[in-house]
C-alpha cells in the first residue's frame, strides 16, 4: 500500500476525518473507530513505516513518549488497572501503538496464553537463538 493510498497518512495530511486527541512532531493518536472498549486509541508515527522495528531510535523513543501520555490520560479517565499495549502493521500497512485499558481478570490480562494458548518449547534451543551477548 503506497502512502498516498494509506489510511493513516491520509489521516495525518488531513485528507480523512477522525477523533483526534493528540498531535506532535512526529505522531498522532486518534479513537479506534472500530473500538473494543472506551479508551481504545491508536498513536501513529507521522512517517509511513509498516513495522514499528523499522522505525528510527528517535522516532520510537517519540512514539512511545507520546503513547505513555495518552496512557496516563485512559488510566486516569477509565481507572483501569493498567494499560495495554499491542503493536502491529498487518490490517493497515502503517505501524501504529494500540492502547487498550486493562483490569484483572479480562482477556487481555492473560495475554496472549489466553487468546491463543500455550506450546511446547526447547528453551534452550530458543534461548540459543534469541539471546544477545553483546548488547552495548
Ligand atoms: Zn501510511
Amino acid at each position: 500500500m503506497s502512502e498516498e493510498e494509506c489510511i493513516f497518512c491520509r489521516i495525518i495530511r488531513g485528507e480523512l476525518p477522525s477523533w483526534k486527541i493528540i498531535e506532535n512532531d512526529t505522531a498522532i493518536g486518534i479513537l479506534d473507530t472500530n473500538p473494543s472498549s472506551e479508551g481504545h486509541c491508536l498513536i501513529i508515527p507521522k512517517r509511513h513505516v509498516r513495522y514499528w522495528h523499522d522505525l528510527s531510535d528517535s522516532e520510537v523513543a517519540s512514539l512511545f513518549k507520546t503513547a505513555k501520555v495518552v496512557a496516563q490520560k485512559i488510566k486516569e479517565k477509565y481507572k483501569s488497572n493498567f494499560i495495554c499495549v499491542f503493536i502491529r502493521g498487518g490490517s493497515v500497512k502503517h505501524t501504529h501503538v494500540v492502547l487498550f485499558p486493562s483490569n484483572e481478570g479480562d482477556k487481555l490480562s492473560g495475554f496472549p496464553q489466553s487468546v491463543i494458548g500455550k506450546t511446547d518449547i526447547d528453551f534452550a534451543e530458543v534461548r540459543d537463538k534469541l539471546e544477545i551477548r553483546d548488547n552495548s
